[in-house]
């Protein structure tokens, strides 16, 4: 990573809706252009080369191809992951491809977004103190893009069935379930509020793990089977609602993500400077010139989870000095795997753990520092000794503390459909407690808020779905 002497120009405060922010010396501390074109885009290319043919070879040469390998159970696709690492071995890289997308549509994102860590090659067989596990994820990546840089459809239809499958969001999950269905013979209309399908592929994932040509590419291959609809700029709750989508269709299913950002549960003056990561996150996914995001010279995180990672490291490489990410327990505590963490150290994050935030200072209208709290240990997280408080300078602070349902875009359905802490109830086959209505991905209940996660939540549902309309079909039922 390449990090600059700052230079440059003042973001443009009528494009991201926030008010300039003066430092001590009157300088604008908010601004854009820190680093030179050079900089940005060598901190924000791909954070992981790809393997060449004979690195491919030689890495699936380490496979033991186990029986019963840990690793399959261990993907929450179950991908077959020694067929597909055998036949790259072989040189049918097509076969490899094919073993990961019927599994898992999104193989070519989910290899560069999971935590392999703790999951596939958290399991490989080959992970103890000596060795390195099978590098699977990259192996996954080498297939799925041989695939797609040769534009090779794999999947074809299946007879039409005559049903119709509402989808409301065009997440992971939403786009997974409608790739089965549309494979499965029914019509899919997928509905969402962005103007791009993808979710957080496209708009939340860190840059220099997926870029939006990378996503794009993903959806386009993904609806290139048929017999799927965007409909784009539609909002659940706002255009259109559950109980037309029932009556609309013969099946619903509900992918919509949690976009509701939590509160940091202090008092929150409306102070510039103070942003919701996800709200920036957004705004950086989609820049074409990410000289002019807004950055400042002393930032603080508060959140523990892989939002917190990501920002932090992001607007450390946009070119701010001091970047602190401050989380209220300790380092196993944190959503972010170790290897995460480990990542935003070394992209000159700082980590400081047991500390919640009680104080949001300001001068003129802009932010410049917060107050924290100790919090040693669980017994102590209600307890307010002010000597134990401390002031970090910032003049940017993220909001990285969780997101939560929007429960609105239930339009009162919320009260129909079963909740459990916040997000929807769904059973073994992603079934909601209404009639009719599915649901996958971050909105349920009971996730592990990954895409890997989300994409299996979407297969669930549709075969579900599959079956109940087949069932339908025979009894002439509607709706059960
Ligand atoms: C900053 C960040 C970084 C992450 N990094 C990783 C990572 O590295 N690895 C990983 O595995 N996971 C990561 N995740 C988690 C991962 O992105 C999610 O688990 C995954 O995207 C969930 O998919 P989903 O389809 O359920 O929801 P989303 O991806 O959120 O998609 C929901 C879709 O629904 C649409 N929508 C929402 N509300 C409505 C409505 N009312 N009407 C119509 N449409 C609606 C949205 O526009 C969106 O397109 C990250 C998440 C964040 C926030
Ligand atoms: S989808 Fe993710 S967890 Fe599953 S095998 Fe691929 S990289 Fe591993």
């Amino acid at each position: 990573m390449r990090l600059e002497p700052q230079r440059g120009s003042q973001y443009d405060a009528r494009i991201f809706g926030v008010g300039l922010v003066s430092d001590r010396d009157g300088n604008a501390a908010l601004r854009g252009g820190r680093l030179s074109p050079q900089a940005y885009a060598e901190n924000f290319a791909d954070a992981h080369l790809p393997l060449t043919p004979n690195q491919a070879s030689i890495e699936s040469d380490r496979c033991y191809f186990c029986y019963d390998a840990p690793c399959v159970k261990a993907c929450p696709t179950q991908i077959d992951v020694p067929s597909f690492i055998r036949n790259i071995a072989t040189g049918n890289i097509k076969g490899a491809a094919h073993d990961i997308l019927e599994q898992n549509i999104m193989g070519a994102v989910c290899a560069r977004v999971c935590p392999t860590e703790v999951l596939c090659e958290g399991a490989c067989v080959r992970n103890d103190p000596e060795q390195k596990p099978v590098a699977i994820g990259a192996l996954q990546r080498h297939a799925t893009d041989w695939l797609f840089d040769r534009h090779v459809q794999l999947f074809e239809r299946a007879p039409a069935t005559g049903k119709r499958v509402g989808v409301v969001g065009g997440g992971p999950a939403g786009l997974s379930c409608a790739h089965r269905l549309a494979m499965l013979g029914h019509e899919v209309t997928v509905f969402d509020a962005h103007d791009k399908l993808g979710g957080l592929n496209e708009y939340g994932v860190a840059a220099y793990k997926v870029t939006s040509q990378i996503a794009q590419r993903e959806v386009a291959y993904l609806l290139e089977i048929g017999g799927i609809e965007p409909k784009l700029g539609v909002r659940l709750g706002r255009d259109i609602s559950l109980s037309r989508l029932r009556g609309d269709f013969d099946a619903v299913f509900l992918g919509i993500g949690v976009g509701g950002v939590n509160a940091l549960g202090i008092d929150e003056p409306k102070l510039a400077g103070v942003f919701d990561a996800i709200g920036y996150i957004e705004m950086l996914r989609q820049a074409d010139d990410l000289s002019q995001l807004p950055v400042g010279r002393s930032v603080v995180v508060i959140g523990g989870g892989m939002t917190a990672i990501d920002i932090a490291s992001q607007v450390k490489r946009l070119g701010a000095e001091d970047v602190t990410i401050v989380y209220r327990r300790g380092p196993y505590d944190m959503g972010a795997s170790n290897k995460e963490q480990a990542w935003a150290q070394t992209s000159g994050v700082r980590i400081k753990h047991w500390a919640r935030p009680l104080r949001l200072l300001g001068r003129d209208g802009a932010l410049t520092a917060v107050e924290f709290t100790r919090t040693q240990s669980d017994a102590q997280l209600a307890e307010d000794d002010a000597s134990e408080n401390f002031i970090v300078a910032a003049d940017m602070l993220f909001k990285a503390i969780g997101q939560r349902l929007i429960k609105e875009d239930l339009d009162g359905n919320a009260n129909v459909l079963e909740m459990n802490a916040g997000r929807i109830a769904v059973d073994a086959q992603r079934k909601t407690s209404v009639p009719g209505v599915w649901a996958g991905g971050d909105c349920v209940a009971g996730g592990k808020d990954l895409t890997v996660v989300a994409v299996e939540d979407g297969k669930r549902a549709a075969l579900s779905i599959d079956r109940h309309l087949r069932q339908q079909s025979k009894t002439g039922a509607h709706n059960g």
